[in-house]
């Protein structure tokens, strides 16, 4: 695996390399969660391409930029092993060539980028397209793996290449969990052994919320209310819970659904979601 920290540098990469290429953009501190995208990547691709960079313009004040977990050395061994070819970890300033914050940022408008994330981390989503869009440039890959996870995320990058007419294929992944159910994340390192053993419970409160739609139950917003007071009992400090059609716009009566959770558990922000009867956001 080749390791290139310039635009020069991931260019020679590339040119001396025929094919499609795929991306996974992450932010590094990997676990196998990212690895399964590697590996999706490479089904998809002739060249696969990880970028590790943490993106100050995503983080809001008074969040964990400075402290989010970096193990760059870790990470280059675990790309290697899962099938990338090449690494690309640049610096803020080769990512914002000309100053902190840049001029020119890509920001999208309405309900997708206001509600939920959104609404709980403003201009979250301007950073995130912002430098999804710059690396998209950079690699310039025919396809992209992003996870389901982060799914208003997938949801917001789908839309900006929509808007925007880039030529690049979104591809969602399924989320991989701990066997307890926890979605890894890279900030599960936060958690103490006591946090670590509640953190599965956000999962298990969107699997009841499941169960419940199952049943036919159709208050949607006394299921989430009942949902979010579970979890203050479990000892989250919850940020929503939602029920949404797969474009995260109001819930059908019939489904299919895509249940979201976002709370706190001691400092450590903890992010995960559920399809119900939905078909893959690729299909
Ligand atoms: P991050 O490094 O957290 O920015 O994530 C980079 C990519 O990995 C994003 O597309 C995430 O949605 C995806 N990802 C993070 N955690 C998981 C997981 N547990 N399963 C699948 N994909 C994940």
């Amino acid at each position: 695996m080749q390791r290139c920290e310039t635009p020069a540098a991931l260019r020679a990469a590339l040119a001396g390399r025929g094919g499609r290429v795929a991306l996974v953009p992450t932010m590094g501190s990997l676990h196998a969660g990212h690895l399964r995208l590697v590996e999706r990547a490479r089904e998809a691709a002739d060249v696969v391409v990880a970028s590790v960079f943490v993106n100050p313009l995503q983080f809001g004040r008074g969040e964990d930029y400075a402290c989010y977990p970096r193990a760059l050395e870790a990470d280059a061994a675990q790309l290697g092993q899962a099938g990338a070819d090449v690494l690309f970890a640049p610096s803020v300033e080769t990512i914002y060539p000309h100053g902190y914050p840049p001029a020119t940022t890509v920001q999208l408008a309405g309900e997708l980028v206001d509600s939920l994330e959104g609404a709980h981390r403003p201009g979250h989503f301007t950073g995130v397209a912002t430098v999804v869009n710059i690396l998209f440039n950079l690699v310039q890959p025919a396809v992209a793996v992003l996870g389901e996870k982060d799914y208003q995320q997938l949801c917001v990058i789908r839309r900006m290449v929509a808007d925007l007419g880039l030529a690049v294929e979104i591809l969602g992944q399924p989320t991989v969990r701990a066997a307890d159910g926890l979605a890894l994340s890279s900030r599960n390192r936060y958690l103490g052994a006591v946090e670590r053993a509640v953190a599965p419970r956000l999962y298990q409160a969107l699997r009841a919320l499941a169960e419940r739609l199952t049943a036919g139950q159709r208050d949607f917003t006394a299921l989430e209310r009942q949902a979010v007071a579970g979890l203050r009992t479990a000892g989250f400090a919850p940020d929503y819970v939602a029920v949404r059609d797969p474009q995260l716009r109001a819930p059908a009566e019939r489904g299919p659904w895509v249940l979201l959770a976002a709370a706190r558990l001691g400092g450590t922000r903890l992010l995960d979601c559920l399809r119900v009867g939905a078909p893959a956001v690729n299909g």
